[in-house]
């Protein structure tokens, strides 16, 4: 499945129109149009799951997030009502697959205890400081 394919497939999500500014062909930032590209076909593929070395990339990222909020004096937890809100989003949501989000491949009780993390289709976002 080609991206083009795979954004016409999730027309109805949420967050395809955002995904397809993304993913244009005029996007100057080729390593997010990419990652967007390769975030739409997963979204369209029903059961497809972020590969293990995209995982592991992911992590480190998140990684590297959490230690520049602590260096630099930002919250690096989230509030307990941040945690709720983003529960009642990702515990329902269809990408969440046995306690893993499917697309970005994190283990979403982690994911929404860290104030530096996103949803990666925009459900919910990082907490603002
Ligand atoms: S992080 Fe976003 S896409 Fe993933 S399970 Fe939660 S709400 Fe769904």
């Amino acid at each position: 499945m080609t991206h083009t394919e795979a954004l016409d497939a999730i027309a109805d999500h949420s967050a395809a129109a955002q995904m397809r500014l993304l993913c244009r062909e005029d996007n100057p930032n080729l390593q997010q149009r990419d990652k967007y590209r390769q975030l739409a076909i997963r979204l369209a593929t029903p059961g497809a799951m972020a590969p293990v070395l995209e995982q592991a990339f992911n992590a480190g990222k998140a990684a590297v997030r959490v230690a520049t909020a602590a260096i630099i004096g930002q919250p690096v937890l989230a509030s307990q009502a941040e945690i709720d809100a983003r529960k009642a989003i990702c515990k329902p949501c269809p990408e969440l697959v046995s306690g893993q989000c499917r697309l970005c491949g994190c283990s979403y009780q982690h994911k929404i205890r860290l104030a530096t993390e996103e949803c990666p289709v925009g459900k919910w976002a990082s907490v603002p400081y």
